[in-house]
């Protein structure tokens, strides 16, 4: 399998993609491995994950370097995701004893009952690009600490990050017949599907999530998705610093190129403060540096997937021909590698793809609203519910539109974030099951339930 530079279009480099033999080899190995990992103390298995936490530090300027080159974020911004992961992985390290505990919950009387938290056992983490470090690690670390063992499928997209994650995990001392890696495009994952796997663990996008859920449904197994979205951003007219959430809003929009499952997809404006807010959000969007990612200070590199731009693009020209009207960017950068300029449309409206459909890039439809039940209404028109946020000077008035909202996050002056503490879910087609907090460790362990009398 040739691995490709978004941003240059040069081969990286080739490797070896796993087959259906390897695959059940891998298999065998893990189901074997699994048994021994399961009988070691819970202490240990934290021990192991924190040495692979100083490890990502140790290599992150390398492992930065790959990221950038196989998908082409701008190199900060892979610096940053590695640091945020292992923000996450040190919330997992703190709290997990804590909650794969056993729980006494009746020590009076004849019968005494407590609940243990045994693991599922080989379990599958088939998992997404945009973010490989961090929607890896919501999975993959819980589910070693909780004593499963991981098959894990890292995208076709950032296998080599996928090959690092590998590596750094058995120098950290998990086993290596406890996680292992298999390399390749979909008919890899799809492999997976037909091994007797005790739990499916997927990112990615809501068409194979579905797919994926269809197929295994018969296993009777869990099958947790973490799906794609199209999330809705508010704008209030008691708003304060304009200049400041176009900022803010326009950061939520072309971060990691607009490829992260809570972008900002829509935006909502209040008709008081419509007009400044698109001078100021146009203004910002014309200053952004779009070029190549390893070079100091860009704000967005390439898309990594070469079919995105023109994908974008047909979105800009649907909206178009529909009434839009496009203030900023809007084309493809006519150069080597899938570039696309930031693009802001005004005069927008439901009956247009870009409205309705994730577009997963640095593109965004804003739509002017007279009031708030106007805005409730539109945001909660659309098949996904992962994230929605309000921009507001009132609590109060902000908190009457988070509590309408059909998702798993609600924001207040925020967005576009994902916090380690809390339970990351998805609602209707963004997703099924929690990742991160108490929930994301429970997730990977199964509770056993004890009546004791005598
Ligand atoms: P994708 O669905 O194309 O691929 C995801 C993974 O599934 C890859 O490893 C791929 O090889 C594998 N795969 C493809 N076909 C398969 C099949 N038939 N059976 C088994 N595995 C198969 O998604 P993607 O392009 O990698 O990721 C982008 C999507 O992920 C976006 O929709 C984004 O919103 C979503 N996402 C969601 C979250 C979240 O936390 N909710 C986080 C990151 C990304």
């Amino acid at each position: 399998m040739q691995i490709i530079n978004p941003a240059t279009e040069e081969i990286i480099t080739s490797i070896e993609e796993d087959t259906i033999d390897s695959i059940h080899q891998k298999y065998e190995l893990l189901k074997n491995g699994q048994l021994h990992w399961s009988k070691i103390a819970l202490s240990e298995r934290i021990a192991a994950i924190s040495r692979f936490y100083d490890l990502l530090d140790a290599e992150k300027e390398e492992l930065a370097l790959t990221l950038t080159n196989e998908m082409g974020k701008p190199i900060q911004q892979s610096l940053n995701e590695i640091n945020g992961a292992r923000g996450r992985i040190k919330y997992f390290i703190d709290h997990s004893e804590k909650y794969l505990a056993e729980e006494w919950i009746t020590i009076d009387g004849a019968t005494k009952e407590k609940i243990v938290y045994e693991p599922l056992g080989v379990v599958a983490n088939i998992s997404a690009w945009n973010y490989p470090y961090l929607v890896g690690v919501n999975v993959f670390i819980p589910a070693l600490i909780g004593g499963n063992a991981v098959l894990y499928k890292p995208s076709e997209y950032t296998s080599l990050t996928g090959l690092h994650i590998q590596r750094l995990l058995h120098k950290a001392g998990i086993p290596e017949n406890c996680f292992q890696a298999v390399i390749g495009k979909g008919n890899v994952g799809a492999a997976l599907l037909q091994l007797p796997l005790k739990g499916y663990y997927f990112t990615g996008s809501y068409k194979t999530g579905k797919s994926i859920a269809e197929t295994v449904a018969g296993k009777l197994v869990p099958c947790q998705l973490e799906l794609g979205g199209k999330d809705p951003l508010y704008v209030m007219d008691d708003v304060e610093d304009i200049n400041k959430i176009a900022d803010d809003v326009l950061e939520g929009v072309v971060y990691n190129s607009g490829q992260s499952c809570c972008a900002v997809e829509r935006v909502y404006v209040h008709e008081k403060i419509y007009d400044a807010f698109i001078a100021a959000v146009t203004a910002a969007c014309k200053k952004l540096k779009v070029g190549n990612p390893l070079e100091k200070g860009m704000d967005m590199g390439p898309l990594s997937r070469k079919e995105q731009p023109q994908f974008l693009l047909a979105q800009i020209k649907d909206a178009i021909s529909k009434g839009a009207t496009c203030v900023s960017g809007g084309n493809i950068i006519n150069t080597k590698g899938y570039f696309l300029e930031p693009t802001i449309l005004t005069n927008v409206n439901h009956s247009m793809d870009l409205m309705m459909e994730e577009s997963f890039g640095p593109v965004i439809g804003i739509q002017k609203v007279k009031d708030d039940a106007e805005a409730i209404a539109l945001m909660l028109d659309t098949a996904y519910g992962l994230t929605a946020s309000v921009y507001s000077k009132s609590k109060e008035r902000a908190e009457s539109v988070m509590q309408e909202m059909n998702t798993g996050t609600v924001y207040w002056n925020c967005c576009d974030r994902v916090s380690a503490t809390l339970p990351w879910s998805g609602r209707k087609n963004s997703g099924l099951g929690s990742t991160l907090s108490f929930q994301g460790i429970r997730t990977f362990v199964q509770p056993k339930a004890y009546h004791l009398r005598g």
